[in-house]
Order: structure tokens, then C-alpha cells, then sequence
């Protein structure tokens, strides 16, 4: 049987989306695989110059009619976004699981997720546009206008698409912008797929660009695109940010993780370990604020890790159409590169509590079993992302070594704590060296609050009032109320002049 869906997955093979319109595409044409039947969904093209060229100019021609509308009828045109993101949560969330994987219960959410970020943004931009100043000139009004940049270049990678495409496009257009996808090859047909709830704005205001590496350097490359927002991997981010540096443009950049999880003995262990689950293994791990490390008090690990594997055991994997926890890993790229880590780490002396290995009673689809190690801080695994279902435990004897441990990375996204100990809190709060630290409630986030990392996961902040600024310019502007002269002005009064002090 094939469903609405796949029909439409096939429809929009090879397209891009340019100036309101699904266009075929005249780049490579590369084949989408379904990670849980190994079955081909449909394909992807790599855009052309041409088409990049084309996209570009639709972009800046549609920004400046988008900025000429009033605040208020930009806000309502992103509230009708967000209704029609989640009347088309359904068919996108199918498409997304199809093409990468994850349970459709994670995937439908997406789409209501992403449309609470249009609304948020639709408010709080008409909300100000800018400030006024205590003058410096007495009389005078002094202020600074906040400015679109103009065409903004957004890069996804295919973890979360509709819900970080979704953060960057709300703030870009709330700031006046027009903004260009480059989706993941891996979920190019989700982000064409959900241009159905755009196509209202003015033509060419949010367009989707697809292709790899190449497609989105010549985006942000290009002379006639002004802001950057890219979310992915470190080595990926330093491609973008050295290209963006070279024009000066503005760059977002949200980069991996490789986030600690610390559970103290004055925690709830029951709870800490079914929130250690989650956090380890939803969406297969493939979440940047994945807890990627744990760091457990000597006092309670055995207990910990013995509930924790309870938990990895219990989870029901699968395709994710069906009734379980957790999907395949998104590519067979992905899932070889994952199986590498673990076994890097079983060599390095790391104890397998569960899982381990791909799961065995599989014989299509990139599934791996929900994998539980003891490990030590030295070990590699506890130093880069894994980003698959892994939760890697480590013994400390003290809160200091905890945070110590937390802190020994390069990079700097997010940390989570399970403790029932106000000192403690305060300490992890205060201490940890990330752009997020959770206390007892893993990897949630809101709309309001600024969400990003420190260190090589980036620079820039997504989301809350701070989401706006970089999509903005700042514009200074000074009015006198008459044209008088200044007594600072030319000629310079005699006494002005200088004369030697001597000694
Ligand atoms: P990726 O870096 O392979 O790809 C991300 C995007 O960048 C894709 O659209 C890809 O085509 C594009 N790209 C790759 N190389 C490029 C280059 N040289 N120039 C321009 N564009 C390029 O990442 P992925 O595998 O899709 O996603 C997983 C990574 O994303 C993980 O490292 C994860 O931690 C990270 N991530 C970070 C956040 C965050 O908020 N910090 C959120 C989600 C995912």
C-alpha cells in the first residue's frame, strides 16, 4: 500500500522550492533511503548555481515587501504559519520518519513544536523595534532602530529539521527577513514537504535550497546574502564560519555536544534514571543535548547503572511507524560511524552492561541496540559526541570531581544535574562552563529563553528576545528638532591652543 504521503514524498523528489513554487531541480539527483526498510523514498538534487542565483534574487526582492507591511500584519501572517504547521503536522511528521527514522509521535510533535516558535516570534517582534536614549545633546532625540540584514542562509542538519529550521526562520522573518532552507540531505523532502504552510508570504520570503557541502557554501558565500544561522557538526560549522567571516556576515552557530549528566545521592535514583534514559536515548541519541557522558557518585552507582540498563532493556525499537520507543540511526553513514565509538570504547576497557551491538534480530534497517557501558573519564568516548544510543557511565567520589569532569570538554552546549541539594544546585548552576544547564528536567527547553552553546559548539544564541539580535542591524539616529550650529564646529576658539608646560 502506499500512502498520501510517499505519493507526495515522490512528487517532490528533485525540487527545490523557489519563489512559491515546487521547481524541478536540473542538479544530481541522489537517492533517499528509508533507514528502517532500506527502501528508496524518493530522491534529493543537488541545487545549481543558477537555481542558487534565482532563489537569491526572489529572497531580497520579497524581504523588502515583507518590511514594507506593517508589524502587526507581519505577526499575523506568522500566527497562519504556525496554524498550518500543525494542520500539516501529520503528513510532515510521516514524511520525516520515512526519511531519518524517529518514532512518528516525535516527528508529528515537531511540527507543533516549530509552530510555537512562529508565535512567539510573531509577538515579541512588533513588540520593540529598537530604543530611545537619554539624549546626549540636550533637545535632541537620540535612538537605535533595529534593521533587517536582509536574506539569511539557514543550514540544518536532519536531527530536528522542522523544529530548528523553525526557531532559525520565526526569529529571521520576525526580524524582517527573508530566509533560504538548505535542509540535511538526509530530510530535504520534510522541509520541501512543509513549504505548504508558507506559501502565503510574499513570494520567495522562505525558500528551500537542496543539496550537501556545495549548495550551501554557495549560499553563504554569496554576495547577496547577509546572515548566517547553521546548526550541525563542529567540523561543518568551521567551513561555514570561515566562509562567513571572509564578507563579515553575521553567523549563528550551533555546533555539537557532548553534554554531562550528573547524578548526586541526594537524588530521587528512580526518576533520575528514567529521565537518564530519555535523555540518553530519545531520538535514537541523535539529539544535540543528548546526555552523552554520565557522571554518577560512587554511593549510588551500582544502583544507578542497574536501573538505568532496566530502563535501555525495556525500550522497544523499530520503524518508527510502528509502536516503539526508539527508530533505526538515521543513515548506515551514521550508524557505522556510532558502532566505531562503541567499539573504540569496549577496546579502551569499557564494561557492556547492555546492548553493544547492532540489534540482532533486524535484518533490514540500521538499528542498534540501546547500549549501556561502565567507562572512565579517560576514555575517548567521554571526549567527543557519539550522538547514537549510547549512555557511557563514569564513577566520581565527589561533586568537585563531577564538575571537573563536566567541565574537561571541548565543547559546550548543555549539562544536567539530578540532585535533591540546594548547595549542589547552586554549585552546577554556577560552575558548569555550557549555555544550558538543566536541574532534575533534561533536555527540555522554551521558546522565551535563550538556547545555545559555548567553547566549539558555537557562538550566538536561538530563541528568546536574544534570537532576534542577530538578524538585526542596529541603525543609530540622531534628530535635532531645528538646524542650529554647534559650538563645536569650526573655527576653534584661540584659547583652544596649545601651549607648552615647561619644567
Ligand atoms: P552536518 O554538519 O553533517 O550537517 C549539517 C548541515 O550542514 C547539513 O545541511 C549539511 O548539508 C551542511 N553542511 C555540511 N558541510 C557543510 C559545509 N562545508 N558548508 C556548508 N554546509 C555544510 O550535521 P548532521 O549530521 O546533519 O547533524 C548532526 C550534528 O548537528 C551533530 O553534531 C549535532 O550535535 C549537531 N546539532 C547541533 C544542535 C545545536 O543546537 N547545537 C542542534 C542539532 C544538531
Amino acid at each position: 500500500m502506499t500512502t498520501a504521503v510517499q505519493k507526495r514524498m515522490r512528487d517532490l523528489s528533485g525540487h527545490n522550492y523557489i519563489a512559491n513554487q515546487w521547481q524541478p531541480s536540473s542538479g544530481e539527483l541522489i537517492d533517499l533511503i528509508d533507514p528502517a526498510t532500506e527502501e528508496v523514498v524518493g530522491q534529493y538534487a543537488h541545487a545549481t548555481k543558477a537555481e542558487v542565483d534565482e532563489a537569491i534574487v526572489a529572497a531580497n526582492a520579497a524581504q523588502k515587501q515583507w518590511w514594507a507591511m506593517s508589524a502587526l500584519d507581519r505577526a499575523n501572517a506568522m500566527h497562519l504559519v504556525a496554524d498550518r504547521m500543525i494542520e500539516l503536522s501529520v503528513e510532515t511528521g510521516e514524511c520525516l520518519t520515512r526519511e531519518m527514522g524517529k518514532p512518528f509521535r516525535e516527528s508529528n510533535w515537531e511540527g507543533g513544536a516549530a509552530a510555537s516558535s512562529f508565535r512567539y516570534y510573531a509577538e515579541i517582534a512588533r513588540h520593540e523595534q529598537g530604543r530611545v536614549a537619554g539624549p546626549a545633546i540636550a533637545g535632541q532625540i537620540h535612538m537605535v532602530l533595529k534593521e533587517p540584514v536582509g536574506t539569511v542562509v539557514s543550514i540544518v542538519p536532519y536531527n530536528f529539521p522542522l523544529l530548528l529550521a523553525g526557531w532559525q526562520v520565526a526569529a529571521a522573518l520576525a526580524a524582517g527577513n527573508a530566509v533560504i532552507i538548505k535542509p540535511s540531505e538526509i530530510t530535504s523532502l520534510t522541509l520541501l514537504y512543509s513549504m505548504a504552510a508558507f506559501d502565503h508570504l510574499p513570494s520567495g520570503l522562505v525558500q528551500v535550497l537542496t543539496g550537501g557541502a556545495q549548495t550551501g557554501q554557495d549560499l553563504v558565500g554569496h554576495k547577496d546574502t547577509h546572515a548566517i544561522a547553521f546548526t550541525g557538526s563542529v567540523k561543518a560549522a568551521q567551513a561555514v564560519a570561515a566562509t562567513a567571516a571572509l564578507q563579515f556576515k553575521p553567523a549563528l552557530i550551533e555546533a555539537s555536544g557532548n553534554d554531562a549528566f550528573i547524578v548526586m545521592p541526594s537524588a530521587d535514583i528512580d526518576t533520575a534514571a528514567r529521565g537518564a534514559a530519555f535523555a540518553a536515548f530519545l531520538n535514537c541519541g541523535q539529539v544535540c543535548t543528548s546526555a552523552e557522558r554520565f557522571y554518577v557518585h560512587e554511593d549510588i552507582y551500582d544502583e544507578f547503572v542497574s536501573k538505568l540498563a532496566a530502563h535501555a532493556k525495556a525500550l522497544r525499537v523499530g520503524s518508527g511507524l510502528e509502536l516503539v520507543d526508539i527508530g533505526p540511526m538515521s543513515s548506515k553513514r551514521e550508524l557505522e560511524r556510532f558502532e566505531k565509538i562503541v567499539d573504540r570504547a569496549i577496546e579502551q576497557g569499557a564494561e557492556v552492561v547492555c546492548g553493544g551491538s547492532r540489534s540482532a534480530d533486524r535484518t533490514t534497517g540500521w538499528f542498534y541496540e540501546p547500549t549501556v557501558l561502565k567507562t572512565t573519564h579517560d576514555m575517548d568516548v567521554m571526549h567527543g559526541e557519539c550522538f547514537g544510543p549510547l549512555a557511557p557511565i563514569c564513577k566520581v567520589t565527589s561533586l568537585d570531581q563531577a564538575i571537573a569532569f563536566a567541565n574537561d570538554s571541548e565543547l559546550g552546549l548543555g549539562a544536567n544535574i539530578y540532585t535533591n541539594d540546594l548547595e549542589e544546585t547552586f554549585r552546577a548552576v554556577n560552575e558548569i562552563e555550557t549555555g544550558i544547564v538543566w536541574v532534575n528536567t533534561p533536555l527540555n527547553d522554551n521558546d522565551a529563553i535563550p538556547f545555545g552553546g559555548r567553547k566549539l559548539t558555537g557562538t550566538g544564541r536561538e530563541l528568546g528576545a536574544e534570537g532576534l539580535e542577530l538578524f538585526r542591524n542596529s541603525k543609530m539616529v540622531m534628530i535635532a528638532p531645528t538646524a542650529e550650529a554647534d559650538p563645536e564646529w569650526f573655527p576653534y576658539p584661540d584659547d583652544d591652543t596649545y601651549e607648552a608646560t615647561t619644567t
